[in-house]
């Protein structure tokens, strides 16, 4: 199983960085995960633009195009299996530990592929708590520095739940790992893009899904009293799809059965899956 590292394609195990990386000493790195079906990539360039945005905003560059990421991830895909692609790139080897940028930056690209599984008791539904935020203010971004998301998601799981809702000010956010979804009075409802959430590419192509399907939606705050008593709740990401929160911090959501509109955007998300693989 190949790995690319730095221009090269590689054993796994054959892959190293220094412990001087900029990754491993601050966490100083952004990523990004790109599903692909039927070994196509899925909606490469929004991922591609969200990783400029994430670039961007830790102020580093790399000169490569679409058309460049494609080539670099196209011999790591198998054709007709369902897999992801995991990107990371760091501020990449300094000389010394020191908070500031090195004279010459020379970022750390590295991708690997992994399998997609289904997500075991999806049909069923899920669990999931509420915590409070306690990440950082650019959430946009998408950073390596995990720690709060780990530590929030690993309280979900001690808990029997799969999933982490965090509030902020008395407003659901996202997941830990996850944007959010909810039907109230029929209306499909996410929090809008901000400082304080990943713009998330399934949340992206849920939007459109439901506009095309005339299923109400709109992008707006979302209280946790709203969020308790709403008919539906949903997170969705990259490799877990779209999942019905079906009980809350203990307490059933709706019937405590996935609704019937998250069956719907299921159906329409696995099609459009198919249309483009
Ligand atoms: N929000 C957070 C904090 C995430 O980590 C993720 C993905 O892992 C998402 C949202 C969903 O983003 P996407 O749909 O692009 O996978």
């Amino acid at each position: 199983e190949l790995v690319y590292l730095n221009g090269d394609y590689l054993p796994l195990t054959e892959a190293k960085v220094s412990v001087l990386d900029r990754g491993f000493l601050f966490g100083d790195g952004v990523y990004e995960v790109i599903p692909a079906y039927g070994g196509k990539l899925f909606r490469l360039e929004d991922h591609i633009v969200r990783l400029n945005n994430s670039l961007a905003g830790i102020r580093l560059t790399v000169p490569h195009g679409v058309a460049d990421w494609q080539a670099i991830f196209q011999p790591l895909l198998s054709a007709g299996k369902d897999q992801y692609i995991y990107l990371q790139i760091t501020r990449g080897y300094a000389p010394t530990r020191d908070h500031g940028f090195p004279e010459t930056v020379v970022p750390t690209v590295f991708a690997m592929c992994s399998e997609i599984k289904p997500f075991p008791g999806k049909s069923a539904g899920i669990k999931a708590i509420t915590l409070d935020d306690t990440r950082w203010q650019l959430c946009n971004i998408k950073a390596i520095t995990l720690l709060a998301n780990i530590l929030l998601r690993q309280q979900a799981l001690d808990r029997d739940c799969a999933e982490a809702i965090l509030v902020k000010n008395g407003y659901v956010i996202e997941g830990a790992a996850s944007n959010l979804f909810a039907v109230i009075d029929g209306e499909l409802i996410t929090p809008p893009k901000s400082n304080e959430i990943l713009p998330g590419i399934t949340r992206d192509v849920i939007l459109e899904l439901a506009s095309a399907d005339g299923i109400p939606c709109r992008e707006d705050i979302i209280a946790l009293e709203g969020l308790q008593t709403a008919e539906e709740v949903w997170v969705a990401s990259s490799t877990r799809e779209i999942l019905a929160v079906v009980e809350l911090d203990g307490k059933p959501i709706g019937t405590g059965k996935p609704g019937p509109v998250w069956q719907r955007l299921d159906d329409l998300l696995q099609t459009y899956k198919k249309s483009l693989s």
